[in-house]
Parts: C-alpha cells; sequence; structure tokens
C-alpha cells in the first residue's frame, strides 16, 4: 500500500516510521511511505507557505497554493489518491475506519501546522477529514503517523498472521482479556491457572469471558453496547467472583 503524506516537517514522519514493525513493511514492500515537503512549492523564495487570518486572529493560516500544488505533484494522470486532512475537526478515527483505509491503494494525508488550513483547499482535494481524538495537537504529523501505523499492521504479512490482531482490542467491539508472560509468581500475584493448563479450549473460553470483563471495567460504554447471552452473563458473574490474582 502506498501512503504519502504533505506535510511542511517530512522528517517527524520518516523518522518514526522508519523503526520497527512500520520499517520492517517497508523493508519487505509491503508499504511505501513518501513524505512530501509543501515547501517545496513555496510562494517565494523564503519558503513562504502561510499568511495572517482573514477576519483576525492570532496565528498563521497555511496558504491553498503550496498545499495544492504538492497535492497534485503526487496525483497521477488519471487517478487521484484518498487523500485524508488530519484535523481536530474530523470523525474520530476508530478501528473500522482503519480497516476501511487499510483497503486502499493510494492514501494521500494532509498534515496543517500552525492555526491549520485554508478551508478552501481542503474542500477542494480532500475526500474526509480524520481526527485522533478529542484535542488539539500542534500538526498533524503524530496523526498521520497514528494512521499510517494502525494502517499497516491491517496488510497481510505486517504481523506474523491474521491470529496476532484478530483478538485484539476492538476488533470484535470488545477489549482483549489480560495477558500474562514469565514468570508465573510476580510480586505474589500468580498469573490464572486455567492459561497453564495447555487445554486449548479452556483457555479460548476463558479469554473470551475475560474480554467482556475487561470491557465492562474498563470501557462500559463500549460493554453497553454488546448483545450478551443470557448463558455467557451466567459466565461473566461466575468468573468475576473466581477471580483472585493475589495468594
Ligand atoms: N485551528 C485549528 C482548530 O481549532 O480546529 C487547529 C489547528 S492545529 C493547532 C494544527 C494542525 O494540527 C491541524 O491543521 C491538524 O492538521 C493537526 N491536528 C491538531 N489536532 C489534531 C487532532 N486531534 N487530530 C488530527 N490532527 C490534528
Amino acid at each position: 500500500m502506498r501512503f504519502t503524506v504533505l506535510t511542511l516537517f517530512p522528517g517527524q514522519i520518516t523518522d518514526f516510521l522508519k523503526k520497527s514493525i512500520t520499517g520492517n513493511a517497508m523493508q519487505k514492500g509491503i508499504i511505501s511511505v513518501e513524505a512530501k515537503d509543501i515547501r517545496e512549492n513555496a510562494l517565494n523564495d523564503y519558503g513562504k507557505v502561510d499568511d495572517t487570518l482573514y477576519g483576525g486572529g492570532t496565528g498563521m493560516l497555511m496558504q491553498c497554493d503550496p498545499v495544492y500544488d504538492t497535492w497534485k505533484s503526487v496525483c497521477d494522470k488519471d487517478s487521484k489518491p484518498y487523500t485524508v486532512y488530519v484535523s481536530p475537526k474530523g470523525h474520530v478515527l476508530n478501528q473500522k475506519k482503519v480497516i476501511e483505509l487499510s483497503k486502499k491503494e493510494h492514501l494521500c494525508i494532509v498534515c496543517g501546522h500552525y492555526e491549520g488550513i485554508d478551508s478552501r483547499v481542503i474542500d477542494e482535494i480532500c475526500d474526509e477529514e480524520i481526527s485522533i481524538g478529542d484535542y488539539v495537537l500542534t500538526g498533524g504529523e503524530l496523526a498521520a503517523c497514528v494512521i499510517i501505523d494502525s494502517v499497516s499492521r491491517m496488510l497481510e504479512g505486517v504481523l506474523p498472521n491474521e491470529e496476532a490482531y484478530s483478538n485484539e482490542s476492538h476488533m470484535g467491539g470488545t477489549l482483549e482479556a489480560p495477558q500474562y508472560t514469565k514468570p508465573e509468581d510476580w510480586h505474589d500475584i500468580h498469573v490464572p491457572a486455567v492459561l497453564l493448563s495447555g487445554d486449548l479450549k479452556k483457555i479460548e473460553e476463558h479469554n473470551r469471558i475475560m474480554s467482556y470483563i475487561e470491557t465492562m471495567n474498563k470501557r462500559p460504554d463500549m460493554f453497553e453496547r454488546l448483545e450478551i447471552t443470557e448463558e455467557d452473563w451466567q459466565k461473566i458473574l461466575a468468573l468475576k467472583k473466581t477471580l483472585c490474582y493475589s495468594s
């Protein structure tokens, strides 16, 4: 999958993504990431890309032409990339949207900085606006990295197999069951015995019910949206009663 990021700070994108799993995905050729410097299309020799706001207000706004010309330079002759403006005004990113974006061939992410970008060019080139949360960042580069990271791990060959992500939090409307590694006892807290039993069916069932309990405890808003059968309710209540991590 091809990612193109339009940004005033290309180094912030490449420095982050060249490491770890996204770096490996690039080396394997599963993803390509190009960070295009909007300033290369500046309006003068001093690299001007922004100006003051019409109607007044603090700060500088990125101008249409440098953004538009950079976007045009990444459009193919007869196709344009699916283009997203990362913005605190967008729909908040979730796993469903991540999976939807992972089906695109070429995703172009436009990053604002300072006060943001002139609305006219956003309306002209962007297919949608995506936010990574209800707060304001200084620039869109972190948000672009969040999108590329989360989308990449949905692509075949990036993680070892589908199981590596299919049971994870948010994939099926629940949070993942608590996980443990060695040692079996730590600070007098024991790993649940069923996980040491080697009985794969029992382990799967334990984790399925624990993922309900984890969701109930940590994200009651998500839990409310689940449709739990009477049988599973009984299992949840029974397991909740037995939960005792310390000896
Ligand atoms: N003036 C804008 C507003 O109030 O909506 C905020 C501009 S912000 C300081 C600068 C840039 O950071 C934005 O253009 C956007 O690209 C990015 N940004 C800020 N918060 C974001 C968020 N929650 N999600 C995604 N991008 C964000």
